[in-house]
């Protein structure tokens, strides 16, 4: 079932259990505003989510009432992620679901970063 993109944030999702260490995941990286991670399911050699420590539901709550620092902090974090993962050179896509019609199915914002193959075109 996708989420809404705004509303109350759930502490038992599944991404705040990850963060919480209470499931395992498989870490790549992690700072001060940022944990990253292999995705499950992968849909490229590359699959990670880059979630924000902090509890923000979606893009559109993180957008408007994250502080400047947290932002920050967060969007470098992405960068430093494809860069460690060896991703800057040959490329990669980042890819934001944000509520219903995009069927994000997970209440806590993440950015997946896909790469290891050429990816084609795609607007949608
Ligand atoms: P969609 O599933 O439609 O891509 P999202 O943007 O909400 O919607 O993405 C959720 C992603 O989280 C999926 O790619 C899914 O494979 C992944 N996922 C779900 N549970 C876990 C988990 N425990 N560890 C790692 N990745 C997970």
């Amino acid at each position: 079932m996708a989420v809404t993109a705004t509303g109350d944030y759930d502490e038992g999702n599944i991404f705040a259990r990850v963060l919480r260490e209470e499931i395992p995941s498989k870490r790549v990286y992690e700072d001060e505003w940022a944990v990253a991670f292999h995705d499950i399911n992968p849909q490229a050699p590359v699959h990670v989510l880059v979630i924000p420590r902090g509890a923000w539901r979606s893009w559109a709550d993180f957008s408007a009432g994250a502080s400047d620092a947290e932002i920050g902090g967060f969007v470098r974090a992405v960068g430093v992620v494809a860069r460690e993962l060896g991703l800057e050179a040959p490329g990669y896509r980042l890819l934001v679901n944000a509520g219903l019609d995009a069927g994000q199915e997970v209440p806590h914002l993440h950015v997946h970063l896909f790469g290891g193959r050429g990816l084609g075109a795609m607007l949608v």
